[in-house]
Order: structure tokens, then C-alpha cells, then sequence
């Protein structure tokens, strides 16, 4: 169904194998098959797609396109990606093992992405600053010229969206490197921005982090680093951004609280716990991977949890199961190794793998651990599976101890009827964003997004991300 036997990179305006002529099998994770190869890129082929993205910058026309002129163009890619969806969310599942009905609604965020951006390109109004007399000042707000983005495999599609569209709306030019372990949906969504007139804009390098995600990071020739994974790489990048002093943005995941008080609504509460874990087979940073369930409520909320968790199944992509394979046979004994952390009377409840599932797939069932120790590996360290640690606590302030107790602060999650208790709790809480009797793993496009401490820094979404994409230039007129 469309989908390339062996992809190709993307460096200026031409698609091309890598350089050294090397590829990379990619692996369907739903069954274990070679599906697809894609170039394994090094500095040669990451040199040239930077080159080509500063002349692009420099002397190119989407720069110096009217705003409302670049808008155009990112909301026909929103419109083509919309027309594509069903195609787009086919590759998307087969590459990363999420269920079809997951990658259908990643595939919308990919076309809201550039919906949103478009809209916003022609409203970053700069500032008149009052100075002193005789004096007209002027902040306006500039792109930075090339963006580098790297990002991780867990929501491709969406990733492709949420870095570039900012950065594209702001009149950056990018280069792009997509995981080598999924990265055939922003192949597809290159090719799709291609028939919008952005290619001169975009550049893509795929291969591992090692070879082009390493020569990327620390390429002088680019402005701005932005980057999704893990927080040992984001040091890595950090480090390489620093020696180029260019700024980056990190988002490096999370060991996100959902926090109940006895006073909740339960009904509501369980299933929005169950989805934030679930949802894409634990596999996403602002999974809520603990919850905090207050002593009064304990064992009977866990035993709901449990019921529900023991009902949960995982299959094969087309299926209606309530989650798919995990990524890589890597990432599944590195889940499988946490589990193994668990005392057996610890683990309450475990969910199924659907007889259906192929056998060489890399399927998990959900397991439920209860109760979890704050301070242990199974509370402090990012699973990223479907793995859910409760910890029980005393009062509103144990709660913000446990919630806070993390390297981690991305996302947090509290269910209480108190109004007053919902402020206090969203004001102590160290995290982006908080949720009040609700949970959006992951967030609203116009929702700004993004962490503190070993979850990083900047924010991406919503308007923040076209600060981030941007820098402001102070223009000082003396008239006399
Ligand atoms: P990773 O950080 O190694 O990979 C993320 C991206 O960085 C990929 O594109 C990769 O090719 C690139 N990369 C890797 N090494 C690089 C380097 N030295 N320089 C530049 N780029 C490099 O993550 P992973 O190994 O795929 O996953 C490991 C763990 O990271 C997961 O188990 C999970 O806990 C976490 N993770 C978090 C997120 C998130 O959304 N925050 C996403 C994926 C993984």
C-alpha cells in the first residue's frame, strides 16, 4: 500500500541513497519482518543536507516569503496529509506496531500541526517598545536560518509536525533525522510536502544516532538543535549544541503521576488512568506511569485497576485491541528487565497477548505493580511500556512529595472534587502541564508542552514553539 521498497533521503530538492550506499533493514514490529530499507546516512550525506538547507536559508525564496504565503503552503500540507490519512496511518502502523486506530489519530495531529502553524505564520506580530524621546524602537522577531531536529520512534508522524511546522511557519529552513527504528511516515509526509511547495524548505537524513544523528548535532553550520529521546542522548546533543553555541530544545520523557484523592470520581478517573498508560503501549513521554492513590481508597481502586488491567489485550495492528507490539525486540527486553524488578506478589494483575499475534512480534501484555515503593527503580526510572506502579499516600502534601520525588517533571495528572485542592495541587506540582480530572498523554496541539530536569527543556506546541524557533532583533531609530 504505497509503501517504498527501499527509501531514500531527501537532501536538496532530490531524493538519494546515502552516500556510502549503505542501508538499514526496517522491521515491522507487529511480526518481526524485514518490510522496508532506508539509507544509513553519515556526515557525508548530513554535511550536504545542511549545505543545501543554508542555501536555502541564504538565497532561496521560503525565507522571504510573505507569511501569509507560507501559511498557504503548510495549510495545503495539513490538507494533503488529511487526504492521505488512511494511507499515511497504514505505514504508520505497520513501521512503529501501534493499532491502526492509533496511528489514524496521529495522522490528524500530523495534519493539525501544520493547520495550526499556518494559521499562526502570519500573526507573530513584533513590539514598539516606548524609549526615549526621539527614539522609535522596534522588537521584531526573525528565524534563525537552519533548524536541525531529531527525533524518536514513538510518534513519528506527530513528531514530524510538532518540530517542523513551527519552525517552517517562522521561515526556517530544516534538516530533519527521523529514528532509524520508524521513519517511513515522514518519508511518506516529505514526499506529500513536496506537492505544496516546500521542498525547497526540507531536508530529511535518515540512519542511526550514532553516524547521522551524531554528525547532525554537532554540524556548525546549523542555528538550532531541537530533540526528542532519551535523556542520555539528550546530554550527548546538549553537549554538541553547546560546542557550536547554538541553542537547543530537549524533550527526554517523563515518570509522569496521576494523583487520586478519596474524593474522586473513580468512574471517571480509572479508565483516563488505564488509557494514559496504554496508549501506545506505554511508549509515549507523557505516559502517566505512576499513579498516587490516596490510603483510604487504596485497595479498592487497585482492585479495579486490576480487573480492567487483566481484560487489556494486545495484538496485531488491524485489530481492535487496546494496544499493539512494542517498538523493537530492544525495547521489549528493557521493559521485560523492569518487570523482572517486581517481587511476584507485586505484580496484581497482567493483561493478554491476543492469540492472534504473529509470533515474532514484539508483543506485551499490561502489567499492573502495586504497591510500588516511591523511591524505587520501578517509581524513579522511565519504563516506557505498559508498565503501571501504584503508591499509596497519606494527605495532599505526601501526594506533592511522592508526585515531585522524580528526576523527571513533564506531566501530572489529579483527580479531586476539592476546587481549592485542584489549584493548590496544580501550583505545587513540578511539571509543563497539569491535568485536572482529566489526562491528555501528550496534549492538544495548542497546548504548550514540555518539561524541566531530566525531562528537559523549552517548550514545543502551541505559540511557545514559534518563540523557540525564533529570536528576537532590538532595531533602534533615533528621529531627533
Ligand atoms: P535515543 O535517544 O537513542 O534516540 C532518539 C533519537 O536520537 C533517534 O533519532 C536516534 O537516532 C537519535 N540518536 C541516538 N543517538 C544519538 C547521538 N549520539 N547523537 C544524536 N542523535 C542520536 O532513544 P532510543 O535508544 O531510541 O530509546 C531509548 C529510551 O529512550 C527508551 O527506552 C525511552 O525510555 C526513551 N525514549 C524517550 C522518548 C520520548 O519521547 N521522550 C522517545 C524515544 C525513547
Amino acid at each position: 500500500m504505497g509503501i517504498p521498497l527501499t527509501s531514500r533521503n531527501f537532501i536538496g530538492g532530490n531524493w538519494k541513497p546515502a552516500q556510502n550506499g549503505q542501508t538499514i533493514a526496517v522491521v515491522a514490529p507487529s511480526d518481526g519482518s524485514s518490510i522496508s530499507e532506508i539509507p544509513a546516512s553519515d556526515l557525508t550525506d548530513v554535511n550536504e543536507a545542511v549545505v543545501a538547507a543554508r542555501n536555502a536559508f541564504e538565497h532561496g525564496e521560503w525565507s522571504r516569503l510573505a507569511p501569509v504565503d507560507r501559511g498557504r503552503r503548510l495549510h495545503a500540507l495539513g490538507n494533503e496529509i488529511s487526504k492521505h490519512s488512511k494511507q499515511l496511518a497504514h505505514i504508520e502502523s505497520l513501521d512503529t506496531g501501534k493499532p491502526f486506530r492509533e496511528a489514524t489519530n496521529d495522522i490528524k495531529a500530523a495534519a493539525r500541526y501544520f493547520e495550526f502553524y499556518a494559521g499562526a505564520a502570519d500573526k507573530i506580530h513584533g513590539e514598539v517598545i516606548p524609549y526615549s524621546n526621539g527614539y522609535h524602537v522596534q522588537a521584531v522577531r526573525e528565524p534563525l536560518g537552519v533548524t536541525a531536529h531529531i527525533i524518536p520512534w514513538n510518534y513519528p508522524a506527530q513528531m514530524f509536525g510538532r518540530t517542523l511546522a513551527p519552525s517552517l511557519a517562522m521561515g526556517n529552513a530544516v534538516v530533519l533525522k527521523p529514528a532509524e527504528d520508524a521513519c517511513l511516515a515522514p518519508l511518506k509526509l516529505t514526499e506529500l510536502a513536496l506537492k505544496c511547495d516546500l521542498a525547497e524548505a526540507i531536508n530529511v537524513v535518515c540512519g542511526t544516532g550514532e553516524s547521522a544523528g551524531a554528525a547532525l548535532a554537532r554540524h556548525p553550520g546549523i542555528n538550532f538543535l531541537s530533540f526528542t529521546g532519551s535523556p542520555e542522548t539528550g546530554a550527548a546533543v546538549q553537549a554538541a549544541a553547546a560546542a557550536n553555541h547554538v541553542g537547543c530544545t530537549l524533550e527526554l520523557g517523563g515518570k509522569s503521576p496521576q494523583i487520586i484523592f478519596a474524593d474522586a470520581d473513580i468512574e471517571a478517573a480509572v479508565p483516563a488512568v488505564i488509557n494514559a498508560i496504554v496508549q501506545n503501549a506505554g511508549q509515549t513521554c507523557s505516559a502517566g506511569s505512576r499513579v498516587l492513590i490516596q490510603n483510604s481508597i487504596f485497595q479498592k481502586t487497585v482492585q479495579r485497576l486490576s480487573s480492567e488491567f487483566t481484560r487489556l489485550e494486545a495484538g496485531p495492528v488491524s485489530g481492535d485491541f487496546n494496544l499493539g507490539a512494542l517498538i523493537s525486540k530492544k525495547q521489549k527486553a528493557r521493559v521485560e528487565s523492569y518487570l523482572k524488578m517486581a517481587n511476584a506478589s507485586q505484580i496484581v494483575a497482567r493483561g493478554m497477548i491476543s492469540s492472534n499475534a504473529p509470533e515474532g512480534g514484539f508483543y506485551l501484555a499490561p502489567v499492573l505493580i502495586s504497591p510500588v515503593e516511591p523511591h524505587s527503580p520501578l517509581a524513579q526510572e522511565e519504563i516506557f511500556g505498559p508498565v503501571l506502579c501504584c503508591i499509596p499516600f497519606d494527605d495532599e502534601s505526601d501526594a506533592v512529595s511522592i508526585a515531585n520525588a522524580t528526576p523527571y517533571s513533564l506531566v501530572a495528572g489529579v483527580w479531586t472534587d476539592d476546587g481549592g485542592r485542584q489549584i493548590r495541587m496544580a501550583k505545587a506540582l513540578r511539571c509543563g502541564q497539569v491535568y485536572v480530572n482529566c489526562y491528555g498523554a501528550g496534549g492538544g496541539i495548542e497546548l504548550p508542552f514540555g518539561g524541566a530536569g531530566k525531562s528537559g527543556h523549552g517548550r514545543e506546541k502551541g505559540f511557545e514553539a514559534l518563540r523557540g524557533f525564533s529570536q528576537v532583533k532590538t532595531i533602534v531609530h533615533k528621529y531627533g
